[in-house]
């Protein structure tokens, strides 16, 4: 087998841990990716030295996850994430161990890791390979297998469910047939997870190059309706029209799609959930359905799964956002004013990220997207960006105080007032004056039956 490269820094990060009796390896995903001829920026330690025993070694460690006996060391400014060797307790919830036993050998550290392929561990100092578990040939094989008795390792931590499914998306792998039965069986073990994990997980997923892979795993063991019923129902919700796909498989694909043009994971998730209003909204159409409102449900229901998984205000904002306004349509005759509308609706922060979630949702559709529309609609909104067209009350040039000065009172209805401005900007930027906007306000005032008292 060949040797994992040890740069200077590594040699003498473990020269600290071999002249002070202790040893350490680099394992896990380093070196199944290096193996595979892949970067992997992200090294995990292994050592005998216990948690408290690393924290003498080193002037600067941080006790990250010292139960689980982790620690970040801090050396020549790189962080290096260092655990003990453990031999995980009875796991009586199939959540997380009961107790975390440290232990001095490296070979029951290794047993107690998830995957053949993700037991590897290297020499710190020499480079040398271990593998106890046949991980070479899988890797060869391009087989996901559980280590020892998926049953057991399933149960211990379902989370692993997910981590098959996730590394079968990342490496385009296939997962054994016992170890995918064992997905099925336990399944319902992934109530057990904390939310915090499977959502990172998931993340990890919509992140790899082959989501949709991993995703149809997922549905195939049935694991999909456990964690993202919503998801999973899409199954079989046939769309007809232009469509060839049912909900779920075209969610999927436009997952894929958009991991394909290279995509963030907000638009790889609005992807994933686009259509998940699709479900509830179907109607029957003549010979086809009928979707109203899609959008509408679909942001509902992707916030209610964000929220779930406990996501980032940021991420259920974003996501659900880009759901919300997929729909959008685009012609050459729009006007000036709708183009103003829509960048105002949508945000110019968000315009990039909805594009591309248009060109994943075509592609899957017809497996081409038409990107002349959308450069054509891209090159007018830009236009109007450049210009300095008013897109926002704070463009305005007029503001609050200049109401007020103007006699209408505070509160309510300067704010009301200002909105109104806004539309009629929008509408003809020309009235973008001082003077212009002060008859549009008082005339407003009228309009609405207001007094100056
Ligand atoms: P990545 O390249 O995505 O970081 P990785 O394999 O390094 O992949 P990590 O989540 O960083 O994944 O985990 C590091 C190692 O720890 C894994 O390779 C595996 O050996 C072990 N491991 C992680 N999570 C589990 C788990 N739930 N059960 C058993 N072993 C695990
Ligand atoms: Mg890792």
């Amino acid at each position: 087998m060949r040797t994992f490269p040890i740069t200077g820094r590594i040699k003498r990060f473990a020269s600290v841990f071999r002249d002070n009796g202790y040893s350490l390896f680099v394992v896990g995903g380093a070196v199944r990716d290096f193996l595979l001829g892949l970067g992997n920026s992200d090294l995990d330690f292994t050592t005998d030295a216990r948690p408290e025993e690393v924290i003498a070694l080193f002037r600067t460690v941080i006790p990250t996850g010292i139960a689980h006996g982790t620690v970040t060391v801090i050396f020549e400014g790189e962080h290096y994430e260092v655990t003990t060797f453990r031999s995980e307790g009875e796991y009586k919830d199939g959540r997380r161990p009961s107790s975390v036993t440290f232990i001095p050998s490296l070979e029951e550290d290794l047993k107690r890791r998830d995957f053949t392929i993700n037991a590897f561990a290297a020499s710190a100092i020499t480079g040398k390979i271990v593998d106890n578990h046949n991980g070479e040939q899988d890797l060869k094989d391009g087989i996901i297998r559980a280590i020892g008795n998926p049953y057991e390792r399933f149960d211990e931590d379902a989370l692993r469910i997910m981590r098959a499914a996730r590394i079968s998306g990342k490496l385009n792998f296939t997962i054994e047939e016992r170890t995918f039965n064992a997905m099925g069986t336990l399944k319902e073990n992934l109530r057990l997870v904390s939310v915090e994990r499977l959502h990172d997980e998931l993340v990890h997923l919509v992140k790899s190059a082959y989501p949709k892979k991993g995703f149809e795993y997922l549905h195939a063991s049935g694991a999909l309706a456990v964690i993202l019923p919503e998801l999973a129902q899409g199954d079989g919700v046939l769309q007809k029209g232009f469509h060839h796909e049912d909900v779920l498989q075209h969610s999927l694909t436009t997952c894929q799609k958009a991991a394909d043009i290279g995509s963030s994971v907000h638009v790889r998730l609005a992807a994933l959930f686009h259509d998940i209003g699709k479900t509830a909204t179907r109607k029957p159409d003549g010979d086809r359905f009928s979707f109203h409102n899609h959008e509408i449900v679909g942001e509902a229901l992707t916030k209610t799964i964000l929220r779930r998984l406990k996501a980032s205000n940021e991420e259920i904002d974003t996501v659900s956002h880009l759901v919300r306004h997929h729909m959008f349509t685009y012609t050459p005759e729009m006007t000036d004013s709708a183009v103003r509308r829509f960048i105002v609706r949508v945000g110019i922060e968000h315009i990039e990220d909805l594009f591309k979630l248009r060109i994943a949702d075509q592609m899957a559709i017809s497996g081409r997207a038409d990107t002349d529309l959308l450069d054509e609609f891209s090159k007018r909104i830009n236009g109007i960006i450049s210009s300095d067209d008013a897109l926002s009350i704070k463009d305005l040039a007029i503001g609050g105080n200049d109401l007020l000065a103007l006699g209408i009172p505070k509160g309510k209805r300067i704010g009301q007032t200002l909105q109104y401005l806004l539309e009629t900007v929008l509408d003809d930027p020309a009235q973008n004056t001082k003077e212009q906007l002060f008859r549009i306000a008082l005339a407003y005032q009228e309009l609405c039956g207001f007094t100056s008292d």
